[in-house]
């Protein structure tokens, strides 16, 4: 069964052999669906004939964003820590064990709930591709909950046992190192794709990530990092020389390092809802840019430090604190996205990739970043099927 959706004031492709830029820009365009994946993108009057049509109405069309960093399993929330914070309190990796007592403390079918209730928020947003992550338990049971939960609803699920080091083992980092590089380790494996280390002051530092990490490998998984979110550390370095899919917040960043993410293919995921849920100074992107390096954007959601779902808010951001066009927002949020978590087939408009698509209630992805708070996405599709 194939559809047509024609009338498309400007499609966003992400496939400059298709169409004007970085972005493949198609004006006055159509884009055929068969089944759950795109057949064909051109303009409206080249459309091949097809079982169905939907017309459009001079909307724009861009690909499903592409959420490649949340925390979405967990419970209770952090209200109080945030509204404390905006009334001056800095922000601290601590924190985070107030979600692990209520993660700890939930059932199953809390944290499903949970986990259901905030990626339909994200698919309603225009999200149709989320990466999520464990880090709420800490130990060998409930990372290994939660990633069996996670892996129910998304093919990219990230081990983070490294979150913070367990309550239980506040005198003893090393024993808990041991934990994540060993049984929990063995228990979450089967159940994930990915392996993250929170690399920070208050976290990990460079020595005990490079283990956390380089286990995972031995176990199938490929890392991804939290690296140089607070402050200068050996982060990103470590997820260059260990061949990462990304090293995400990139925050703080020296020239070398800089340098290392440009001559390298471990993406610069930037995570703007962190900073600004923080009050912290934003990742300057076109830092990045300029250098050649390969820049995602992502939302971090999380109930501490970014509790937001909305990857056209991410965009906002970028492209008014970040220094970011809105043509290169709209591309690390969708294809720079599917680069981090090394997927083809999502993050662009193009025959064969996954017909995952928003209709937008403007006639430009340029009204992201201009309509700033406006909930322009009027249709959302996912693998073929309309699902907003
Ligand atoms: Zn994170």
């Amino acid at each position: 069964m194939s559809t047509a959706i024609t009338n498309i004031s400007s499609l966003v492709t992400n496939d400059p052999s298709l169409g004007e830029g970085p972005l493949g820009l198609i004006q006055d365009a159509a884009v055929v669906v068969d089944g759950d994946r795109i057949a064909w993108v051109g303009t409206t009057s080249k459309a091949p004939a097809t079982d169905n049509a939907v017309d459009a109405g001079g909307r724009a069309v861009l690909p499903g964003y592409v959420d490649s960093h949340s925390h979405l399993v967990f419970a209770g929330d952090r209200t109080a820590e945030f509204n404390a914070r905006m009334s001056g309190r800095s922000y601290t990796a601590g924190g985070i064990r107030t979600t692990v007592a209520a993660t700890r403390a939930a059932t199953d079918e809390e944290l499903e709930a949970n986990l259901r209730r905030h990626l339909h928020e994200a698919l309603r947003q225009g999200t149709t591709t989320v990466e999520t992550k464990s880090g709420y338990g800490l130990t060998t049971d409930d990372e290994a909950r939660a990633l069996r939960i996670a892996a129910a609803h998304t093919d990219e699920v990230t081990y983070l046992g490294a979150h913070v080091v367990a309550p239980e083992f506040a005198d003893d980092p090393a024993g808990y190192v041991a934990l994540v590089t060993g049984e929990m380790l063995d228990a979450c494996a089967p159940h994930a794709r990915w392996v993250d280390v929170f690399c920070e002051r208050g976290a990990f530092d460079g020595d005990q990530a490079r283990t956390i990490l380089t286990a995972g490998q031995r176990h199938g998984l490929v890392p991804r990092v939290h690296a140089n979110q607070l402050g200068h550390g050996p982060g990103v370095q470590l997820a260059v020389e260990l061949g990462a899919a990304s090293a995400d917040h990139c925050t703080h960043l020296t020239d070398a390092d800089v340098d290392a993410l440009a001559n390298s293919s471990t993406v610069a995921t930037l995570l703007p809802g962190a900073e600004f849920s923080t009050r912290a100074p934003w990742p300057d992107a076109r830092r990045l840019l300029d250098a050649g390096a390969t820049v995602a954007l992502s939302t971090d959601c999380n109930p501490g430090s970014s509790y937001t779902s909305s990857m056209s808010f991410c965009i906002a951001l970028a492209v008014r604190d970040m220094g970011m066009t809105p043509d290169e927002a709209v591309w690390s949020a969708t294809a720079g996205g599917a680069a981090a978590l090394r997927r083809t087939d999502v993050g662009r408009l193009t025959p064969g990739a996954r017909a995952d698509l928003q209709l937008l209630d403007a006639p430009s992805h340029v009204h992201l970043a201009y309509r700033p708070g406006v909930p322009l996405v009027r249709e959302v599709w996912r693998g073929g099927v309309r699902e907003v």
